[in-house]
């Protein structure tokens, strides 16, 4: 098969590695990619948010399989433009992918599924949304309904910064994702993530994980895209993990279905669990990064057999086949990230790390000058081992870290803590 994956992060680099050690890989291209795909695939400049110039790259590369890394893509239509070409495509519709990029959507068909999620109000009007604030009290979360790059969300623990946030939201600080707000009550509990696999009618669970948004040890100070990623998640025991495909994926799908948005690729459930009952917080229509680089380092070859039997709709007869074990991946970040750092320091020692099925840097954002590896973005590398435990995968992870020679980088220690 020769492949494309769209996209240029952590996630594509663990997409890229997985598929590549399926011998059915004859060539894989990734666009537009980067310094560490670079190391494995060819890479290729692309407008990945324009259908037609997907098409036309696919046709001209004799692609037999695209596979959609972020979100931008699919909700731009580019899955559609490649299925009406004929072309063999991972990923949701555009209509199917509003389950991202429209909250107030996402909760619409939680209702009609009756799955478990924390009750809401959509509103298009400030003062509507205030009354329903000063009527439900603190703490409640507010949210622009659009697509706001993971920043949209304010968990307000009192009400002024509740009315605050919608203000800002209905003045434009979230451009157009912020002229309709979702008020969702606040739910108490224990965040974790769930990938299905999904066909249009079957769906597979490819393990579950959870991350680390903060930038700090202990889950301290800003917001971050995450700092470190383990899977499994203990939370997500298997009772937890089935109640949340009986009560809240299969319906979704189901619903979907039923009016006439067949959803196909792989799901991404963020869930609030408590006390053994999941519920749902969102969904995502790809891979989360850093998610993706610890499911792709467990799934390892197998992984690109699950996304085409899933594209083909043929997930009624594939199973995964588990080893017993446990992924972690650890985040370098430029210093100074989430706020302002510099780019272009070079990053020294990447080459005398072993690269193998049990220890892998993704590369996330990085640029070659030569023979040189530069930092280029403020999440950097992705320093990823496997392990038959989870202190044994986390262990080997930081020696990684610890050999890799670049003094304007920083990571969470901490990683995996409340699973350890
Ligand atoms: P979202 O982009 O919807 O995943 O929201 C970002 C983060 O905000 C989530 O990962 C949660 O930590 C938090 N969050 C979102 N909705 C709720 C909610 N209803 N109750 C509590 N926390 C929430």
């Amino acid at each position: 098969m020769n492949i494309l994956i769209l996209g240029s992060g952590g996630r594509e680099h663990a997409l890229a590695w997985a598929v590549m050690q399926n011998p059915k890989c004859d060539r894989l291209i990734v666009a537009p990619g980067n310094a560490g795909i670079a190391q494995i695939a060819d890479c290729a400049s692309l407008n990945a948010e324009d259908g037609g110039a997907v098409v036309t790259f696919a046709e001209e590369n004799a692609i037999d399989f695209v596979i959609v890394g972020p979100e931008a893509p699919l909700a731009a239509g580019v899955a559609d433009r490649l299925r009406d070409a004929g072309i063999l495509v991972f990923g949701p519709s555009e209509a199917a992918a509003r389950l991202e990029a429209s909250k107030s959507f996402t909760k619409e068909i939680c209702d009609a599924a009756n799955a478990p999620t924390a009750g809401y109000g959509h509103f298009t009007d400030a003062e509507a949304a205030k009354a329903h604030v000063r009527a439900n009290g603190a703490p409640i979360v507010v949210k622009a309904d659009g697509l706001a790059a993971g920043k949209g969300v304010i968990v307000a623990m009192d009400e002024q910064t509740a009315l605050d946030a919608i203000d800002d939201m209905f003045g434009g600080a979230f451009g157009g994702a912020g002229a309709e707000v979702v008020i969702e009550e606040f739910m108490e509990g224990e965040e974790a993530s769930l990938f299905v696999l999904c066909d249009g009618e079957e769906i597979l669970s490819i393990g579950t994980a959870q991350d680390h948004k903060r930038v700090g040890e202990g889950d301290t100070g800003l917001n971050t895209g995450g700092m470190g990623a383990y899977s499994p998640a203990p939370v997500l025991s298997a009772e937890v993990e089935a109640k949340a495909m009986e009560e809240i994926v299969k319906p979704t799908m189901r619903v979907m279905a039923e009016r006439g948005m067949p959803y196909q690729g792989v799901l991404y459930a963020g869930l609030m669990i408590k006390d053994g009952q999941p519920r749902l917080v969102e969904y995502n229509v790809r891979f989360g990064d850093p998610e993706c680089q610890v499911l792709m380092m467990r799934l390892g070859a197998q992984a690109l057999d699950l996304m085409q039997a899933a594209a083909e709709g043929r997930l009624a007869d594939a199973r995964v086949n588990w080893a017993d074990d446990h992924a972690i991946t650890v985040v370098m970040a430029a210093t100074g990230y989430p706020g302002s750092y510099e780019k272009g320091s070079e990053i020294k020692g990447l080459d005398a790390l072993p690269e193998d099925s049990m220890n892998m840097v993704f590369h996330a954002g990085t640029k070659a000058d030569g023979d040189k590896i530069l930092a280029n973005g403020g999440r950097v590398l992705n320093v990823t081992a496997r392990g038959e435990s989870l202190s044994e995968a986390r262990d080997r992870a930081y020696a990684m870290v610890d050999q890799i020679d670049w003094p304007d980088g920083f990571v969470r220690r901490d990683i995996g803590w409340r699973a350890l």
